[in-house]
C-alpha cells in the first residue's frame, strides 16, 4: 500500500488588511494574528504590532491614577525647590557633579511616591518642574544678574558684565539641565 500523495499543490491563499481590506498583505500581528499593511504595523520592541494590541499595551504601561501623577510631580517639585537652592551655590563644580546624582535622587523619589506607577504626562511635567523650580529658587541671583544686565552702561570700567552673568548663570543653567535629564530618565 502507497500513502496517497496529495494530488494538488497547496493554493496560495490571499490575505488582506483586517482594516484595509483592499490591501493584500502577508503580515501579522505578533499579539494577536491578525493580518495587518504596513500602514497598520507598528514597529515595537518585540516585532510587529497592530495599532489596537500596541494602545492596549501602552494602556497598561501608564498605570499612575491622576492622584499619584500629581503626587509625582509635586514630589519633584518641592524636592527640586531645595536641590536647585543648594546645588547652583556649590560653584561650578558643585553643579557639574552633583546634578545628575541629585536628579536621580529626585526621581527616585517621585517614583515610590507615586508608588511604582507610571503616568503618561509625568515625566514631562517633572522636566517642567524642576525648570519651575530652579527658577523659583535663583529668583534672587537671577534678577540680580539682570538688573546688572540694565544698568551696564552706568557701571564703573572694570565691571565685567558678561563674566559676572557667566559666572552666576552658568551653575545654574548646568543644574537645571543636568538634573531635568535625570529626573525625566528615571520616570519616564
Ligand atoms: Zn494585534
Ligand atoms: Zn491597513
Amino acid at each position: 500500500m502507497r500513502e496517497s500523495a496529495p494530488n494538488h499543490a497547496p493554493v496560495e491563499e490571499k490575505t488582506y488588511c483586517a482594516v484595509h481590506t483592499d490591501i493584500e498583505t502577508a503580515l501579522r500581528c505578533n499579539r494577536c494574528g491578525r493580518y495587518m499593511c504596513p500602514r497598520c504595523a507598528v514597529r515595537t520592541e518585540v516585532g510587529y504590532r497592530c495599532r489596537e494590541c500596541v494602545y492596549a499595551h501602552q494602556g497598561k504601561f501608564y498605570k499612575a491614577t491622576l492622584c499619584q501623577q500629581i503626587v509625582a510631580v509635586a514630589v519633584v517639585f518641592a524636592l527640586s525647590l531645595v536641590a536647585g537652592f543648594i546645588v547652583p551655590r556649590l560653584f561650578l563644580l558643585g553643579a557639574l557633579f552633583l546634578s545628575l546624582p541629585a536628579g536621580a535622587a529626585i526621581g527616585e523619589l517621585a517614583w515610590r511616591a507615586a508608588l511604582r506607577q507610571r503616568g503618561r504626562y509625568v515625566p514631562q511635567l517633572a522636566v517642567v518642574a524642576v525648570l519651575l523650580a530652579a527658577l523659583i529658587a535663583n529668583f534672587g541671583t537671577l534678577s540680580e544678574v539682570l538688573r546688572l544686565i540694565a544698568l551696564a552702561d552706568r557701571l564703573p570700567h572694570g565691571v565685567d558684565i558678561g563674566a559676572i552673568a557667566f559666572q552666576q548663570l552658568t551653575p545654574i543653567a548646568l543644574y537645571a539641565g543636568l538634573c531635568a535629564l535625570a529626573v525625566y530618565g528615571r520616570l519616564s
